[in-house]
């Protein structure tokens, strides 16, 4: 059981927000694609023959593809690996590319059967201050033009926490996303990341600075939202109707094994991490002459045992003692159950049968809390 990712590096525009790998310059979009099929082949054997449960084509922007582009993907993917008849095939689009032509040529044309759509917001004023390159007409439309095409697997990014934003349009947001009824959403708090533009005018003091309170208030309403109409919370940032969860983020979350192809991919075959170079030319270059440019890095137990509790944490499934003792050792588990014990005994996690899971309260502090179980080498 395997994943396989591919980094498509290209956007219309740049988000505000955005730290991800990408290029507003698509003049090399031919040569960063026919690299790309290259390195399919080159890194074939990375997984080690395991068949493919999951397909995630992120970015960047995948929806700026043409069809027939993501065609001659998906033959090299086909050609080169065991694919499960039931395997998840995810493609992240913008709301300002999801034309109906496009639409019916993807469902036509390739096996994608999930389409992962960036919202971020409904509303003008918020996607204008993101610089997103969609309105919030095509915010509205796209989701009902894909479910009528047939595309009924959908997932839609938000955005919450946006300081010149209010918790009333957050709760406007949820409603207008749980109105459409998808089986799946992702809501992420704004961060602001160092070298991005957001972080540039919030030190100049074009922008305000994210109130922690308000995004706070806005996670908690989103909670609320979302169960009400049915939605698990099954990861901090991810909420789905039963059974509807995402097979390819479940199965990072569960440490299965995947392989990340083009400019700042990342792979993981459960004892190394590795990811290529995060620029376009560099990449090509590379591919052109025969090698990946990647770095790798093999994870110490401490190094595991961190990544487990972080992930786990996250999840509906929690950490499981037992999980922690096979995994890692007498150590770690004793380390983990001494640490736990004061967010226990705050109701901030809870255990039942040696499985720690965070309470509401403890979903508020997700990253704190799992530091504080981190075995510091
Ligand atoms: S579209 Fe996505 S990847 Fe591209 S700049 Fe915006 S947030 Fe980043």
């Amino acid at each position: 059981m395997a994943g396989l990712y591919l980094h498509i590096p290209f956007c219309r525009r740049a988000c505000h927000y955005c730290s991800f790998h990408f290029s507003t310059v698509l003049r090399l979009k031919p040569a960063l694609l026919q690299a790309v099929l290259s390195e399919l082949e080159m890194q074939r054997d990375y997984l080690n023959g395991a068949p493919l449960c999951s397909i995630y084509l992120g970015g960047g922007t995948p929806s700026l593809l043409e069809v027939a582009e993501l065609v001659a993907l998906f033959e090299r993917i086909a050609a080169l690996f065991e694919i499960t008849p039931e395997a998840e095939i995810t493609l992240e689009a913008n709301p300002d590319d999801l034309t109906a032509e496009w639409l019916s040529d993807l469902r036509q044309y390739t096996p994608v059967n999930r389409l992962s759509i960036g919202i971020q917001s409904f509303f003008e004023e918020d996607l204008r201050w993101m610089n997103r390159a969609h309105d919030a007409d095509q915010a509205l439309r796209c989701i009902p033009e894909a479910q009528a095409i047939g595309f009924n697997n959908l997932t839609i990014d938000l955005i919450y926490g946006l300081p010149e934003s209010s918790d009333d349009r957050w709760a406007e947001n949820v409603r207008m996303a749980l109105s459409f009824g998808v089986p799946h959403m992702s809501c992420y708090s704004l961060t602001v990341e160092e070298g991005t533009a957001l972080a540039h005018f919030i030190r100049k003091g074009k922008s305000r600075p994210v109130n922690e309170e308000a995004a706070a208030r806005q996670f908690e309403h989103l909670m609320d939202a979302a169960e009400q109409y049915g939605y698990e919370h099954y990861e901090i940032s991810n909420f789905a109707l039963p059974n509807r969860y995402a097979q390819h983020n479940s199965a990072y979350w569960f440490g299965q094994p995947y392989l990340g192809i083009g400019p700042s991919a990342h792979s993981f075959n459960g004892i190394s991490r590795q990811w290529n170079i995060a620029n376009n030319a560099l990449y090509i270059k590379a591919i052109r002459e025969g090698f990946v440019p990647a770095e790798r890095e093999f994870l110490t137990l401490a190094q595991r045992y961190n990544e487990y509790v972080m992930t786990r944490l996250r999840t509906m499934w929690g950490c499981d003692l037992a999980d922690v003792a096979d995994k890692f050792g007498a150590p770690f588990t004793e380390h983990f159950e001494r640490q736990v014990q004061r967010f226990v005994a705050a109701d901030q996690v809870s255990v039942f049968d040696g499985n720690y899971r965070l309470t509401r309260a403890g979903k508020l502090l997700a990253d704190y809390i799992a530091a504080e179980l981190f075995w510091v080498e």
